[in-house]
């Protein structure tokens, strides 16, 4: 059983637990009314060529939400969050017109897509989600690879606002950029990985 995604007892019933305790939820959701982490502020970092905001710096529940956000059932949560992301984004002074979603392996729809389901909830009033394509050479360098995945237009912009579920080493973004010649971004994630939380996480 994956806690937080629910398991199916019919062919169109579902159970769902809290990702935390385990308590069973009488709605499809992630969490239970005690531990469904608020966030309470948007924390900064600023990297050599793009500043990084992120709602939640990692922890088990952190983990338990992302992980629910990737596979699905990411909609009640980011209905419940939306306000208060939004409201923390505008007391960062951000007016989100334009918002860019890194490209996705599966080329999945909208509906499906939790990227750009994170950039709906973040308020933003255009979101670039298929901009970008990933190819799909297999046999380079991880490096290479990862640079001749994104397929695309390149658009001109001074300062893209990019958006996502969870940045860990930065790599996605970092190719994103390189590939479009965007010399500095804004990257707005909903969770941020470090290096050193990775062992921790597992
Ligand atoms: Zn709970």
């Amino acid at each position: 059983m994956v806690k937080g995604l629910g398991i199916r007892i019919a062919s169109n019933t579902r159970m769902y637990f809290c990702a935390q305790c385990g308590k069973i939820l009488f709605k499809q959701d992630i969490f239970c009314q005690k531990h469904r982490p608020y966030p309470t502020k948007l924390y900064k970092r600023q990297m050599p060529n793009y500043v990084h905001y992120y709602f939640y710096p990692w922890s088990p529940s952190t983990r338990a939400m992302t992980y629910a956000l990737k596979y699905g059932r990411h909609r009640p949560f980011l209905f419940q969050m939306k306000s208060r992301l939004q409201y923390l984004l505008q007391e960062e002074g951000f007016i989100l017109d334009e918002l860019w979603v890194t490209p996705n392996a599966k080329g999945l729809k909208k509906s499906k897509n939790h990227a750009y389901q994170i950039a709906k909830a973040f308020g933003a009033k255009t979101i670039h989600d298929e901009h970008f394509k990933q190819g799909t050479q297999k046999h380079t360098s991880r490096l290479q690879r990862r640079k001749l995945r994104i397929q695309g237009p390149r658009p001109q912009i001074d300062m893209p606002v990019i958006a996502d579920d969870v940045l860990t080493t930065g790599a996605t973004v970092e190719a994103l950029m390189q590939y479009c010649g965007w010399q500095k971004a804004i990257v707005i994630t909903m969770a941020y990985v470090s290096k050193r939380s990775i062992n921790f996480s597992r």
